[in-house]
């Protein structure tokens, strides 16, 4: 992500390259930049039970809620436990990681500092999913299941369009053997530091094409969350000691 020129205290969103989702289809993620919050949690952190003040996150999330404009005190979440379960919007948080929405449902968000945010679309901008996925929802398939859902929902995976967002790459991402040994060798590459590293957003755009989504119509952002620490918290840049974004699907 380039730096940006604006005023380094404002509120500056990750937004996907224009066109890469239907019109309609509003699709962003926080960065760190233009918040409340002080030391590992500097300075728009918007997750509680992170170790923040809280104080800091309701003024961060008071922000965000000013400039986005939606009327709910937040957007709908979940309670995230690294599966492949999706969801309708609910009030209080259930045990999920993915939303399946619907045009006018509420704004929804799903908390990440390394996993990746996925929005899924349909052509017409009125049905789609926001996915939470790191590398053990990539492994249990989330992805192609939220592809499936939406085909029960009556819209077909080539018409679907998908962006991956911000998310830890290949870079800054070695794991043990365990973990490489659960992707297939194409998404695995050898680290600096002599251990194997996985491709998580590749793992992602693999699962969601084999679902039937074409690449065409597939987004990876660019940005590593763990490399740039300027923009983003990374759990394993920060050893656990971070904090979280919200990444937002909303369909008019
Ligand atoms: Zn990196």
């Amino acid at each position: 992500m380039p730096p940006s020129a604006s005023d380094s205290d404002s509120l500056l969103l990750w937004r996907p390259p224009a066109g890469s989702l239907p019109d309609g289809a509003w699709f962003g993620m926080t960065t760190r930049r233009g918040g409340h919050s002080q030391g590992p949690y500097a300075s728009f952190n918007v997750g509680l039970g992170v170790g923040d003040e809280e104080a800091a996150v309701a003024a961060n999330r008071a922000v965000l809620r000013a400039a986005l404009g939606y009327p709910e005190k937040t957007p709908a979440l979940l309670h995230q436990v690294h599966g492949d379960t999706l969801v309708r919007p609910t009030k209080t948080p259930v045990k999920a990681d993915g939303f399946l929405l619907r045009g006018e449902d509420p704004w929804v968000a799903v908390a990440t500092a390394d996993c990746a945010p996925v929005a899924i679309v349909a052509r017409d901008g009125k049905r789609g999913a926001l996915l939470h996925a790191g590398w053990r929802g990539t492994v249990a398939g989330i992805a192609a299941r939220a592809v499936k859902e939406c085909a029960v929902e009556g819209t077909r995976a080539r018409e679907l369009r998908a962006v991956v967002g911000p998310c830890i790459h290949a870079c800054c991402f070695p794991v043990g053997p365990e973990v490489a040994r659960q992707f297939d060798p194409s998404l695995r590459r050898r680290h600096a530091g002599g251990q194997e590293a996985v491709d998580l957003p590749g793992a992602i755009r693999a699962s969601l094409m084999e679902a039937g989504v074409p690449a065409s119509r597939i987004h990876v952002a660019a940005e590593c969350t763990a490399c740039d620490a300027e923009h983003f918290f990374s759990h394993r840049r920060d050893q656990g000691v971070t904090g979280r974004h919200w990444a937002f699907l909303h369909l008019a």
